[in-house]
């Protein structure tokens, strides 16, 4: 086990060293059934629910090519600025899992249907890196175990396993990078931004729902590191299935303070797979890393091979939306934001839940300030990406406009806000059930600001004599009176009109 103690300083590290990555994302696409079976393809569920013989293995039966999944990949393969192979097939992937019945996973090994891409990915201070991609390739995904009676969850310690093949089966998309050299000691970061970045596209483009929590986007880092100034890359480890965009970066980071510290004593790096530890941020030894030779890869006999014509390649290109970054600069234009409020808006994750509450209707000025204060402070609380809140923007842009037409003050939209992300509904719904309505009837306005005068009869004397500004206090009396559900401005109306000020 390696120990902190056994870790080099970071500024040592990248003054002695220029570290190499390698990214590969698996990505599960949200199609509504599985890659070569017609079982739903869900989340979740009771075990052992969504299966059939294809995915369980069962000898006869036969797989079939979700055409929906070819179309997903073609798409991101297009968006990641891909060559689409003009022919391609799977290969058998052999090896024995107890989560893979089949004891080979399909997938695709020298033909891939997309390859030497790029995306280009933004890093906090606006500087712009390109990260080469060298291939895009379908595949699909195992079953999970569950270890029971061991203290970790890990196999090591577990009393038994238990097995859920409702995962077995589902489309994935694996997208690797070519190495990723010269970054120095902005490594780390440059792979949580093409981690963010490629989030983001994947999401704009509503081919998998990109929950890093659930799996549906997971990260292998795979770092090395030369000595400096040198070219032939290290060995490399590769930390498996790292679940947030911050354990990207933790994870590349450690692996380089840890490696340094093995070179610097003349010690070899172990190729190997690695876990990474949420709770510490290190990452400890998986299991030897197995060479392509071992799996005996080989053409899949069962599915025919994938040929996609240049017209449908060019339909599918059509049907790529406005990406990330160009709706970025489009909004920075006509929201005339300068490089930093863009910058901020993309840095809290607002950017696009902005831009989408705007084409559901509301002022942008408005959508920014909901998403950058209020919600950004509610998902900071629950500790979740602002993207994960349970409010969509098409909700944000009717609370905003129930505001505009004076149906809420601003202290309701937020209880309103509040009932949402509890899962009460529907801002109409929640308004209703919650009685929220602003009481915009004169006649009881007028009863409350009648007493609230009444009450202080000094206070309204100093409105009669000219000082306006001491209608606050009715105002404050009134707000109170009616629990918040007043509209502030009328109220105030009302005060002068009653007291002829
Ligand atoms: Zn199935």
């Amino acid at each position: 086990m390696t120990a902190v103690a056994d870790l080099m300083d970071y500024a040592e590290v990248v003054e002695r060293f220029d570290p190499v990555l390698g990214l590969e994302v698996h990505v599960e696409l949200s199609t509504d059934t599985k890659m070569f079976c017609g079982c739903p393809n869900l989340f979740g569920g009771e075990p052992n629910t969504h299966v059939c013989p294809t995915c369980l293995g069962l000898p006869g039966a036969l797989p079939v090519v979700n055409g929906k999944a070819v179309e997903s990949a073609i798409r991101i393969g297009l968006a990641l600025n891909c060559e689409i192979a003009e022919w391609c097939r799977f290969a058998r992937k052999n090896y024995f899992y107890p989560d893979m019945p089949k004891n080979f996973q399909t997938s695709q090994y020298d033909e891939p249907i997309a390859f030497n891409g790029h995306l280009d990915v933004v890093l906090d201070d606006g500087e712009v890196v390109r990260v080469d991609i060298e291939r895009a390739h379908m595949e699909e995904d195992t079953g999970k175990s569950l270890h029971v009676g061991g203290a970790t969850g890990r196999i090591h310690g577990a009393e038994h396993s238990l097995l859920d093949y409702n995962r077995a089966g589902v489309p994935l998309i694996e997208i690797v990078t070519k190495p990723i050299v010269g970054m120095g000691a902005r490594a780390p970061e440059v792979a949580r931004a093409y981690v963010t970045a490629l989030r983001d596209l994947l999401r704009a483009m509503d081919v998998s729902d990109v929950r890093m929590d659930q799996g549906s986007l997971r990260c292998d880092a795979n770092v090395s590191l030369m000595p400096k100034g040198g070219s032939e890359f290290g060995t490399r480890t590769e930390t498996k299935n790292v679940n947030s965009l911050r354990s990207v970066e933790r994870a590349v980071r450690y692996e380089m303070t840890r490696q340094a510290a093995i070179l610097a004593e003349g010690g070899t790096i172990t190729q190997e797979t690695r876990h990474f530890q949420e709770a510490d941020g290190s990452t400890s030894p998986g299991r030897t890393k197995e060479t392509a030779e071992d799996y005996r890869y080989f053409p899949e006999p069962d599915l025919v091979p994938i040929a996609p014509s240049r017209a449908w390649v060019e339909q599918l290109r059509a049907t790529i939306p406005e990406l990330p970054w160009e709706r970025r600069k489009r909004i920075q234009a006509e929201w005339n934001l300068t490089d930093e409020e863009l910058r901020d808006l993309v840095n809290t994750g607002a950017a696009d839940l902005v831009a989408a509450t705007v084409d559901a209707g509301a002022e942008p000025g408005e959508a920014r300030s909901w998403w950058v204060q209020y919600l950004t402070q509610q998902a900071n609380a629950r500790e979740v990406e602002l993207a994960d809140l349970p409010i969509a923007p098409a909700q944000v842009a009717r609370v905003i406009a129930l505001v505009n037409s004076g149906e809420l003050t601003n202290k309701l939209a937020r209880e309103v806000v509040q009932g949402v992300l509890a899962g009460e509904g529907e801002p109409d719904e929640v308004v209703e059930k919650r009685g929220l309505k602003v009481v915009s009837d004169d006649s009881a306005l007028l009863a409350a600001v009648d007493e609230a005068l009444a009450a202080q009869p000094d206070v309204a004397d100093k409105i009669r004599g000219g000082k306006v500004q001491a209608a606050g206090a009715i105002v404050g009396a009134v707000m109170k009176a009616t629990k918040g559900q007043a509209d502030a401005k009328r109220v105030r109306e009302l005060i002068l009109e009653r007291v002829g000020a």
